[in-house]
């Protein structure tokens, strides 16, 4: 009798019972590890293959670019107020994706315009940042710089930002070559203290020089799950030239830095009390590099950063229209939900005064807004499903009632 014949792959040898599919070609067989390879160096070779032009983006990311005053008028659908941070970006966007298309002749080079949005949290920056990557439809990634620590230490490197932008795109390198990270906490990464200090920073400034050669632009490895770089990991390649980099950070404490300058730098003895006064409270706007240095980013990487702006703290007049206005609105999001309950779902226009009042008062934000909403609806929603009603008016009395009876009123802070 024959003896029967063992398949293997025929790319790395594994025998058919170490594999799951053993793929059957002409003359030998292929596994679904090495289709996966395969596909890999596939995406790779094809995004620094000639025919692969620059300005060409691939199928689902056909880059749309806007004029700068269309993507302030996108960015007003979906941000309240901020007018100084969207204006800037804006304009940085637009010269960043205008740069993109350049033919880089021995003219003159157009430098990346990367961004550093300062403004206490949950004002709106992230927010921004993604609301721009859609706009532009290319890949985002949202990171916590917190997360980082110099390479050799126990956290991540900086290189796995990337690995989230390529997942971000199903790992479709030239798409994420033109793509957006935002780098939230920033503020997180400052140098700890002005002195080198005699241990090392590993997580402070050690990182801001790991993040150095990303801002600028540089072929960087990037592992394709993440984490640290195995030696067995087959590592992908990607050119950061064309990648978009937004920072964002509340630096606590930097309006003293602010005040400082600014204060020394007063000019004349003529100033408006007035004006005076208003500039104290709204010290942010001022904001520049060299406060950033202050607080603690090295000078090498604010270089890099060369676009700097600021969000504003949120009032009750602007977390009032933040719950109606913007197109996905926490108001029409509720409505749209028991809409599809084929409930009308209306609100006493003092339920959301009420709801202004109590996120100012726990100092919850416009992040706390969801969490007041739910609190106050989550009853109705739970029961009005399973009953035959068409309308439902939430009054002023019902909300204070939902509220108080939340887990959410007991979070007061002083
Ligand atoms: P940050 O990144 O500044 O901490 P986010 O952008 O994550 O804050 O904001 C948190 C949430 O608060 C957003 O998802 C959004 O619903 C709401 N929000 C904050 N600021 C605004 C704004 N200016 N306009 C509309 N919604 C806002």
């Amino acid at each position: 009798m024959a003896k029967q014949q063992i398949l293997h792959c025929s790319f790395c040898g594994r025998s058919r019972d170490e594999v799951k599919i053993l793929i059957a070609g002409q003359d030998g067989h292929i596994c679904e590890n090495c289709v996966e390879h395969a596909q890999e160096i596939i995406s790779q070779e094809l995004a620094h293959h000639p025919d692969n032009k620059q300005g060409t983006a691939p199928s689902s990311f056909k880059l749309n670019i806007k004029k700068p005053v269309d993507i302030k008028k996108y960015l007003d659908e979906y941000v309240i107020g901020q007018d100084d941070a969207k204006k800037i970006l804006a304009v940085a966007v637009y010269n960043h994706y205008k740069r993109l298309n350049q033919k880089v002749e021995n003219d003159v080079e157009i430098e990346k315009s990367n961004i550093i949005m300062v403004g206490e949290t949950g004002t709106g920056k992230t927010l921004l940042a993604k609301s721009i990557a859609r706009m532009l439809n290319v890949p985002f990634a949202i990171v916590d710089a917190t997360v980082f620590t110099e390479a050799g230490y126990v956290g991540e490197d900086v290189e796995s930002m990337l690995t989230r932008l390529l997942q971000a795109c199903n790992y479709d390198v030239a798409a994420a070559e033109r793509g957006i990270v935002y780098i939230d906490e920033i503020d997180k990464i400052a140098r700890k203290s002005d002195n080198p200090s005699i241990t090392r920073d590993v997580s402070g400034e050690g990182v801001q020089q790991g993040l150095l050669k990303l801002l600028e632009g540089s072929e960087v490895l990037v592992p394709p799950q993440g984490g640290r770089k195995h030696p067995e990991q087959k590592l992908i390649k990607v050119n950061t030239q064309n990648i978009l980099f937004i920072c964002g950070g509340a630096f606590d404490g930097i309006d003293r830095i602010i005040a400082r300058r600014v204060n020394t730098n007063a000019i004349g003895f003529n100033v408006n009390k007035e004006l005076q006064e208003y500039q104290h409270k709204n010290l942010l706007q001022f904001v520049n590099s060299v406060d950033l240095k202050h607080f603690g980013l090295i000078p090498e990487l604010l270089g890099r950063l060369p676009v700097v702006t600021y969000l504003n703290p949120l009032d009750a007049h602007t977390l009032r229209s933040i719950l109606t206005e913007p197109k996905n609105s926490l108001i029409k999001q509720f409505t749209k939900l028991f809409e599809i309950e084929g409930i009308e779902l209306s609100f006493e226009p003092a339920v959301l005064d009420f709801m202004v009042e109590k996120a100012l008062e726990y100092k919850l934000g416009a992040r706390g807004l969801r969490s007041i909403c739910e609190g106050i609806l989550t009853d109705a929603m739970f029961d009005l499903p399973s009953q035959k009603v068409k309308t439902f008016e939430v009054t002023l009395d019902y909300a204070s009632r939902k509220f108080n009876t939340s887990k959410l009123s007991m979070l007061k802070v002083a």
